[in-house]
């Protein structure tokens, strides 16, 4: 059930399914690139006070970037907003300052999404999370901040001329994508006025037409019901027999019912075709149950239509003892004059109200361990006597050193001197005293 809150009473939401509406795809798509914030980086700045000689270092840490979180919004059916925006920033942490002072963490971002949304990482189109239960979901996190020079004051190094530079943010190209992610599907042969009761109980506008070519797209329609009660009911067209073996359209459209918690079967009683409506409600049972067991499996309501040029209600009558026979409930309804369409959405309502949510997809994402690559070349300059080293790889390996710590200080100069760092600052003619300057820390070289 999907809650509505603050909507209009009495009113009907339509949304259609933006996205690619090529046959085999019903999927609403959208790429966007989302960043977290980066962290502020720690301060270098030294105590000061009149008549104190030498203040120690006071340097205060940079701020956490804000993170990325998405979050299911109800009010939201589609992916639209993604088309016109593709690009999500959170803000950076503040850099700390003189005094202890700590850089303001970043803002974070929520991105509101619709339920049911599926995040995948674009590059490698694993699922990073299924936007179905509510949890709000971080999508990237801020960088932390970098420790100002107050951290690394130690008994033997009392005046520290570096910080820690704030680490960057997570940044990911996504891909959203949304399944029809309808709690009713409505199914039923081509014409038996499948779309025109979509379009009677909720404001969707499918196209309506009496010939044999079934509408061409799934439409969406939420139906409110009552105050923080509406569902969302979805018109898959295209099943027809043979669907499961791939005939026509219908395999394509089945694929999008997977997900419903009820199927709304609508059944043409009026004869005007010609047809034998216990004949259609089977045909239809044994394609769904050929397509997916599951599928068939899925309660269901019959909607018994066009009974407002219904010829024989007798045919209404042995439809009713043999799907009540079933199990299945019956509702007599004409879509077409508006009749009995209230009680049947009730009874939706009803029965949704005692089914289990739809199903989740369990995430299969776990976040990779950042790889230093130290084939990239880094980047050596002097700039007023400081040696500047850049490079992605040495910022990554940076941020696994505790600068605090011994070890962790001689594993770093082993793993500077084996990509051969040192070596290079040598032919560039470094010299014994001078600054290094590496992602904004800065070191004093020593042969
Ligand atoms: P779908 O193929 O199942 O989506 O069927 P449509 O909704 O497109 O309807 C097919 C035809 O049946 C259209 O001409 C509708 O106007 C007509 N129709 C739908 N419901 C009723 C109804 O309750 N009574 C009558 N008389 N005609 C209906
Ligand atoms: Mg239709």
């Amino acid at each position: 059930m999907h809650f509505a809150h603050g909507w209009p009473q009495g009113y009907y939401y339509l949304y259609f399914i933006g996205g690619d509406y090529t046959a085999s795809s019903f999927i609403d798509k959208a790429r966007i690139t989302v960043r977290a914030g980066n962290g502020g980086n720690g301060a270098i700045a030294f105590h000061r006070e009149k008549y104190v000689a030498a203040g120690g270092p006071d340097g205060g840490d940079g701020g956490r970037g804000g993170s990325i979180i998405l979050q299911v919004d109800d009010h939201m059916s589609t992916l639209m907003d993604f088309r016109y925006k593709r690009k999500y920033a959170a803000a950076n942490g503040a850099d700390g300052q003189g005094g202890r002072k700590s850089g303001r963490d970043g803002e974070s971002l929520t991105i509101r999404v619709p339920r049911g949304t599926l995040v995948r990482e674009a590059e490698t189109g694993e699922i990073m999370a299924d936007m179905s239960s509510g949890e709000p979901f971080v999508l990237c996190r801020g960088g932390r901040g970098g420790w100002g020079n107050s951290h690394f004051a130690t008994p033997t190094r009392q005046v520290p001329r570096f910080a820690k530079a704030g680490l960057p943010g997570e940044c990911y190209d996504i891909i959203l994508e949304l399944k029809l992610l309808a709690d009713v599907g409505l199914i039923g042969f081509p014409n038996v006025g499948k779309s025109t009761l979509l379009s009677v109980v909720s404001k969707a506008q499918p196209k309506i037409a009496n010939y044999h070519f079934t509408t061409l797209f799934p439409n969406l329609g939420v139906v409110w019901v009552d105050e923080g009660v509406s569902f969302v009911m979805a018109d898959i067209p295209g099943i027809i027999e043979g669907a499961s073996e791939g005939a026509g359209l219908g395999h394509d459209f089945l694929r999008h019912i997977d997900r419903c918690r009820l199927l709304v079967h609508v059944v043409d009683v009026s004869g005007s075709e010609g047809r034998d409506p216990i004949q259609d409600f089977d045909a239809i049972c044994e394609e769904l149950k050929r397509y997916s067991p599951e599928l068939a499996e899925r309660p269901q309501i019959v909607a018994a239509n066009k009974t407002d040029i219904m010829e024989s209600p007798e045919a209404l009558d042995a439809l009713r003892i043999h799907v009540e026979s079933l199990g299945y409930p019956l509702v007599e309804i004409s879509a077409a004059a508006h009749k009995g369409t209230r009680k049947l959405v009730n009874l939706v309502a009803e029965r949704l109200s005692t089914l289990p949510p739809i199903a989740v997809y369990e995430p299969d994402y776990v976040p990779k361990a950042p790889k230093a690559d130290a084939s990239a070349p880094l980047n050596i300059q002097n700039e007023d006597g400081v040696w500047f080293v850049e490079g992605p790889w040495l910022q990554r390996l940076m941020a696994n050193v505790n600068f605090g710590d011994y070890e962790s200080r001689m594993w770093f100069d082993r793993a500077l001197r084996d990509a051969g760092v040192f070596q290079r600052l040598e032919e560039l003619g470094i010299q014994d005293g001078d600054t290094v300057s590496m992602d904004g820390f800065e070191f004093e070289y020593q042969k």
